[in-house]
């Protein structure tokens, strides 16, 4: 029986999941990425419940537990820096508010991306320009690289995916704005955080900072209220004008961190919002994780059920061909 040939549009969680798990059923897989590389940034990531399990599935939870940061909790911080509440990560069994198992997003990306590297074609800085659903085939045409035709297609090109649009019609119609806006980068750790986050509050605003990296570095983040977004998500200046206006003239260290969002290796804003749609394929072209149903930020479960849905996905994918060469218990 011949190969499943599939496209993945997108690289950072739901797209390499599916593609290391497919490439181990023995089909033919080709991730397009719209950035020249691997993307880093954003905040951690809690690894919790079903989640840890799908990662012991795909085999890399050992390096994920040896790339986890070290975490014991959160405190919220006055103007002066002084302690008004702490939660600390044992407490809820681990699975609180403050996870016990946290890895960096970017981490995250880079170890599925090296478990699936050598089974997968990856190529960077392309995107998928067209899908034309042709009933046994999916034909497809990419910005760079020669227009080809698959067997199915999968979109995990995140809350703003091109894919879904052109299955599903405008973002307006299927983002829900939850009225907050996040922003992360990486920063100077000036005062020496020890596997410890703090967040100073102001109405509709908090800024705080989490130390990274074995404490030698910090996770700076920003929240704020405000209405529907309108400016162009892929317009990153803009992003950072927006992030300093809201930002400005607030107490604490704010000063200090915001004065190195110019200079940070990686920045990462959005707004806060769900994608609500009535399906998540249409004929052969399916979308797992954000780009489907993004929980938002606010839930803290993004990457858990983009691994989730990506793992179904597959499973689903490789119950139509046979795949003799791999252990279906993984999928039982
Ligand atoms: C750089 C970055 C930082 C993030 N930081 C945070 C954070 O701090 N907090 C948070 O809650 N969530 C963050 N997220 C979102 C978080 O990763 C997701 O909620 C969750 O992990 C689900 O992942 P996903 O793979 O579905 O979507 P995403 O993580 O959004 O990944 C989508 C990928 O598709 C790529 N892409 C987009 N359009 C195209 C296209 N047309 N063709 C090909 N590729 C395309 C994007 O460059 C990206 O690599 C971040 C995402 C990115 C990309």
């Amino acid at each position: 029986m011949a190969r499943l040939k599939v496209p993945i549009s997108g690289a950072t969680i739901a797209g390499p999941a599916p593609a290391l798990w497919l490439a181990k059923y023995g089909a033919d897989v080709t991730v397009v990425e719209r950035w020249p590389e691997l993307r880093t940034g954003g905040q951690l990531v809690d690894l919790r419940g079903v989640s840890r399990e799908a990662l012991r599935r795909m085999g890399v939870d050992t390096q994920v537990r040896a790339e986890r940061e070290g975490n014991f909790g959160l405190s919220f911080l006055d103007g002066q820096g002084r302690t008004k509440g702490a939660l600390r990560a044992d407490q809820f069994g681990g699975d609180g508010p403050v996870a016990e198992i946290e890895i960096l997003r970017g981490t995250l990306s880079r170890v599925l991306h090296d478990q699936s590297r050598d089974r997968v074609d990856h190529r960077f800085g392309d995107r998928i320009t067209s899908t034309r659903d042709a009933g046994t085939r999916v034909n497809v045409e990419f910005a760079s690289a020669p227009a080809e035709s698959f067997d199915v297609v999968v979109g995990a090109d995140g809350l703003h995916s091109e894919l879904r649009e052109t299955l599903f019609g405008p973002e307006s119609n299927h983002l829900h704005h939850l009225g907050t806006y996040i922003s992360f980068w990486t920063a100077r750790d000036h005062i020496g955080l020890q596997d410890w986050t703090v967040a100073y509050n102001e109405p509709g605003r908090t800024i705080g900072m989490r130390s990274i990296l074995g404490n030698t570095k910090a996770m700076a983040f920003f929240s704020f209220r405000a209405g529907q977004p309108s400016y162009d998500w892929r317009d990153t200046d803009a992003q950072m004008r927006i992030v300093k206006a809201h930002a400005s003239g607030m107490g604490w260290e704010a000063a200090a961190l915001l004065s190195q969002l110019d200079t940070a290796p990686d920045s990462y804003f959005d707004t806060c919002s769900q994608v609500r749609l009535p399906k998540w394929s249409a004929g052969r072209i399916g979308l797992p994780g954000d780009a489907a149903y993004s929980a938002s930020p606010l839930s803290g479960h993004g990457a858990t059920i983009a691994k989730v849905g990506a793992y179904v996905l597959a499973g689903e994918l490789a119950g139509t061909r046979s795949t003799p060469a791999v252990d279906r218990d993984l999928h039982a």
